[in-house]
């Protein structure tokens, strides 16, 4: 196992994987999964250290030597939230909050994992019915949005709409336009501890968006945004001083 410091970031796919199995729609998309497409994705971007994990796996796949050998984890969730043990969950922000990436993809707004992180309740509008999707660059400089031009197209996508429950992010670099006339912040960035998090709209699983050319272009921006930093490390507590402090009467 090589180290982060190495050009080669550690990413885990983690997917619920339960939609693929019980509905044929949904597997004649993704036939080997969501978190295949997506890990697929992140290869063809150069990413050579790139695994998967599921929720049907024990520990749901992510134990903490998996956590801890993950720079980046990237989360796909939603039937199943309630599923996800309360242990496995506090594990992922413990690790978040001491500087794994984090990347939120659509449904999982409704994970333990990024409610907890954000504090708020997450909730928002949506609607299944093939809306067009544009998602418009609102910060050209930021590392997440190069290369995808002034918008991503989607022709036909699930609805999701204001107002979003989320904490105001840090940076907003997507906002969409849904063709039923509804706008939502579908690029965020949140730093929580020392980790970084980026929350990503696009991805509901009847439609085959993580093998969008400029959809995989973004996650894999994120994922190597999301790179844990050599971050300043974080104490707590009483600490005597780092100068000798003159006598005071008490
Ligand atoms: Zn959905």
């Amino acid at each position: 196992m090589t180290h982060s410091s190495d050009s080669q970031p550690r990413i885990t796919v983690w997917n619920e994987y339960r939609h693929e199995h019980e509905n044929p729609k949904v597997s004649a998309v993704y036939p080997q999964g969501i978190h295949r497409a997506i890990a697929d994705g992140l290869s063809a971007h150069g990413f050579r250290q790139v695994q998967t994990a599921t929720l049907d796996e024990p520990e749901h796949g992510l134990t903490q030597g998996v956590l801890d050998a993950t720079d980046v984890l990237i989360w796909w969730g939603h039937k199943a939230h309630a599923e996800v043990s309360d242990e496995v969950a506090a594990r992922v922000v413990a690790r978040v909050l001491g500087g794994m990436g984090l990347i939120v993809l659509h449904s999982g707004h409704f994970s333990k994992v990024f409610k907890q992180l954000m504090g708020t309740g997450c909730d928002l509008k949506w609607r299944e019915a093939n809306d067009k999707e544009r998602l418009w660059v609102v910060q050209p400089a930021h590392p997440i949005a190069q290369g995808v031009g002034e918008y991503i197209e989607l022709s036909a996508e699930e609805m999701y709409g204001e107002h979003f429950d989320i904490p105001a992010p840090d940076e907003l670099i997507f906002l969409s336009w849904f063709s039923g006339g509804e706008v939502f912040r579908s690029g965020c960035t949140f730093m929580r501890g020392s980790g970084k998090i980026f929350y990503f709209r696009p991805g509901h699983e009847t439609y085959p968006t993580y093998f969008h050319d400029g959809i995989r272009q973004v996650i894999a921006n994120a994922a190597r945004w999301a790179v844990p930093t050599a971050s300043a490390p974080r104490s707590f507590g009483n600490r005597q001083p780092l100068e000798t402090l003159p006598e005071t009467s008490q």
